[in-house]
């Protein structure tokens, strides 16, 4: 077709509207000490996705099936009080300042001990019971996105230095993508990652255990009783932790295998195969009746693949039931737990004049 003069700003008008997401704001509610609280939504023609400033979380993302139902795919809270009142699944939400564990809540930076809260008995997990999670951040429309910015100060939580922390999200097509950014006054330690729990079969749709996962480690990083690495890396190899080929999370679950007793299921830390600055193949989930998919990439060196197993059925999402055991999973891409006590796990030390840069992108497909 002949593009005539008066149709040329229609053209413009529509290639943008392709390429551009919608970014939306609306008030949503206040917590409980009266802080108003907003939520954001990014969409375009592939995916829609509410993103709230309390804890920085991802409240829904909703997704195609290979017949172009769209369905929200992660699992959440219809109001900021429900998230408010839930200290223990971080649904959706940005955890830090040290996300996963810190053994007994104790680490030492430069000949100094720290002793941060212990939230997880014995331990310390995903910055404590006042973490980020838990934080009403501001929020500024960005192209595509919205940059959520948190100012934790010196002390908070136990950690050293005044640490400022971005997290961008933005939309590109089919991803959604997570740029973390941060700057600290003093020597600390900082592990941050997207506590999200995914169903592809929908929210509220069963348990996640027919669900196809491939992860891309050939190593994890066992536990003890407690959920802290002992160190070893452990080769997958010919134990239920071999997701190097897609395998229903429900296969192997129940098999007899102590790492398995201590978690009840999956919740461990891989160590991904090719790392480095760029980005690279975390895992890929794939929901084989709706066919939807989630490939995972990322700049960091492991992801924790949390089965949902403390999820039991007490908690109400957003699409009106209850929460049963594993009805999401979690693949939170990561710096190693406990880091900060094991000398030869990639380093989660970040000084004044560094900048912590660390990238993941959540992208949705079809198989099918
Ligand atoms: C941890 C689990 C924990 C869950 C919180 C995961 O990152 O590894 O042990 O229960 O977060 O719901």
């Amino acid at each position: 077709m002949k593009l005539k003069p008066w149709m040329a700003g229609a053209a413009i008008l529509v290639a943008t509207s392709v390429a551009q997401a919608g970014v939306s704001k609306i008030a949503w509610g206040t917590t409980t000490e009266g802080k108003p609280v907003a939520l954001y939504t990014l969409s375009n023609d592939d995916l829609k996705v509410q993103i709230t400033t309390f804890g920085a979380r991802i409240v829904s993302i909703e997704a195609p099936d290979r017949d172009g139902k769209k369905a929200d795919v992660v699992l959440g809270y219809p109001n900021v009080a429900q998230y408010e009142g839930d200290t223990s699944t971080y649904f959706g939400a940005i955890v830090g300042r040290y996300g996963n564990r810190i053994a007994k809540g104790t680490f030492s930076i430069d000949g100094t001990a720290y002793h941060v809260p212990i939230n997880n008995a014995p331990n310390a997990l995903h910055g404590g019971p006042l973490g980020f999670s838990t934080k009403v951040w501001t929020a500024r429309e960005i192209p595509h996105g919205v940059e959520m910015t948190l100012v934790s100060p010196d002390g908070d939580m136990g950690f050293p230095g005044e640490l400022t922390v971005h997290v961008r999200y933005t939309l590109q097509g089919n991803s959604l993508q997570i740029v973390y950014s941060a700057n600290t006054t003093k020597p600390t330690v900082v592990n941050l990652t997207n506590h999200a729990y995914f169903n592809l079969a929908g929210d509220g749709q069963g348990t996640i255990l027919p669900t196809l996962m491939m992860i891309d480690a050939d190593h994890t990083t066992p536990v003890d009783a407690t959920l802290i690495p002992t160190g070893e890396l452990a080769p997958v190899a010919g134990t239920p932790f071999d997701f190097r080929k897609p395998t229903a999370i429900g296969a192997r679950i129940g098999a007899t295998n102590e790492q398995l007793k201590f978690a009840g299921g999956y919740d461990h830390n891989f160590v991904l195969n090719a790392h480095g600055p760029a980005l690279h193949l975390a895992a890929k989930a794939v929901d084989p009746a709706s066919g939807r998919s989630l490939t995972v990439t990322t700049t960091e060196p492991g992801v924790q693949f949390y089965s949902g197993n403390f999820l039991d059925g007490t908690k109400t999402g957003k699409f009106g039931g209850k929460y049963e055991l594993h009805a999401g999973f979690c693949l939170e891409t990561q710096h190693f737990p406990d880091s900060p006590n094991h000398p030869k796990f990639p380093s989660t030390l970040l000084k004044p004049g560094e900048t912590l840069h660390s990238e993941t992108v959540f992208t949705f497909g079809v198989e099918k």
